[in-house]
């Protein structure tokens, strides 16, 4: 889901970046892009079931605003992780981070 909102949103030529990173305490997943970017106080909406930005973006590139939800309960209520987007200056972090077992 984390990938395939990133290729819809980040233009031809843009870049899209996915790194795993394994911790003591956790793992890390995360999925970095330069696309069109993720204004500041909708940064939590995302994640709320069927919102969705922009509808006529989305509607050009697919979706109904379940994905985000979905995977947040996963990770958050399934995994008992955290799950969360960030601004960047140039396109979008979403972050998936899952605690290990001790
Ligand atoms: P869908 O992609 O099916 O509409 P999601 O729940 O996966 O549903 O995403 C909800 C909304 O969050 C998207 O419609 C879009 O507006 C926004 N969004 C998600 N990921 C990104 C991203 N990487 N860049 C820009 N906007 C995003």
């Amino acid at each position: 889901n984390l990938l395939s909102n990133a290729l819809k949103f980040t233009h031809r030529g843009g870049r899209v970046a996915a790194r795993l990173d394994v911790a003591e305490q956790a793992v890390r997943f995360e999925v970095e892009d330069s696309g069109i970017g993720i204004a500041e106080e909708n940064l939590d909406r995302i994640f709320t079931k069927f919102y969705q930005v922009d509808a006529s973006t989305t509607r050009k590139a697919g979706g109904v605003g379940l994905g985000l939800s979905i995977s947040k309960s996963i990770v958050e209520v399934g995994h008992g992780g955290q799950m969360w987007a960030e601004r960047l200056e140039r396109g979008t972090l979403v972050v998936a981070q899952i605690p290990l077992p001790n």
